[in-house]
């Protein structure tokens, strides 16, 4: 099957009288070659169960679905839904589209069906990139690996390492559950209407070792970056009034920065501010 033999995105986009509402974080890849891209970039997609955040006019989707996935697409705007219809045919029944908000979705309900864990490939809203990753981290079995495009500053948020500005709690809840990867950028003309920034790709593979506890690791973390040019001891009283004594527990100088603890190191305090409070 060949995506080349449907009408161009931007044909579809001028027939069904469609533009980009910026509320919802509509920025469009009309080029299948960059599709193409994202989706090799996920691996081998034959016969896989994909979720897809925002279709919108179906570019990703397109690509997707050429690669031989299985698409649940989730998309908020009901604009485009008649636009998608084609789509559902033209995929001989491996595409289903889902009207709603993927925030507020239950992946794990609409992928009964679904024989192993389900990828996630999406070119994200900018506006809800970081609340959907987050979620996503959080998920349980259904989940499988991420192919992600965030804002290019995003994207180096969550692959940063210890020392650097980007670094914080974004970096180390992915860290902490997946091995993540910037693969490339993508130029804001790539995009119709372009944002103002560029973009870029991110995997993130589930570790072999994943830390359990993250509504632990977000409390911890929250306190550590919210004041991050201070000293730990002084950061995670917004957490604990035993900040000094947690954080000797956990191997940690009550006198380091956030920005020096390393993925290990946050674990730890995790763990000490567990014992300690449970
Ligand atoms: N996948 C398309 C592409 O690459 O051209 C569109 C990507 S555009 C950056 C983001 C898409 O997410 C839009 O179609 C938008 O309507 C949709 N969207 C925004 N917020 C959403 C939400 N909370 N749940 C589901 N879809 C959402």
């Amino acid at each position: 099957m060949n995506a080349d033999e449907l009408p161009t995105l931007r044909d579809e986009l001028e027939t069904h009288g469609l533009w980009a509402n910026k509320g919802l974080g509509q920025h469009f890849l009309l080029d299948l070659n960059i599709t193409r891209r994202i989706a090799r970039t996920a691996g081998d997609l034959a016969g896989q169960a994909v979720i897809e955040v925002g279709p919108g006019p179906g570019g990703l989707t397109r690509a997707l679905l050429e690669a031989g996935a299985h698409v649940t697409a989730i998309e908020k705007d009901a604009r485009f839904l008649p636009l998608l219809d084609p789509l559902i045919e033209w995929s001989g029944g491996r595409l289903r589209i889902v009207h709603g908000d993927a925030l507020a979705a239950d992946e794990e309900r609409l992928l009964h069906e679904a024989p192993a864990a389900a990828r996630i490939i999406s070119n994200l809203p900018y506006n809800v990139g970081t609340p959907l990753l987050v979620k996503w981290l959080k998920a349980g079995a259904w989940r499988g690996d991420m192919t992600l495009m965030f804002q290019k500053e995003v994207a180096q948020r969550i692959v940063a390492k210890p020392g650097s500005d980007a670094y914080g709690r974004l970096a180390v809840l992915a860290q902490a559950r997946c091995d993540v990867r910037l693969e490339f950028t993508v130029p804001a003309r790539a995009f119709t209407p372009p944002p103002k920034i560029a973009s870029a790709i991110v995997t993130l593979r589930d570790r072999a070792d994943p830390y359990p506890h993250l509504d632990a690791l977000e409390r911890v973390t929250a306190a550590a970056f919210g004041q991050r040019r201070k000293m730990l001891r002084a950061a995670l009283r917004a957490l604990t009034p035993d900040a000094e004594d947690v954080l000797r527990a956990a191997g940690i100088e009550p006198t380091a920065r956030a920005e020096e603890i390393d993925q290990a190191g946050f674990r730890r305090l995790a763990d000490a501010w567990r014992q300690r409070s449970s």
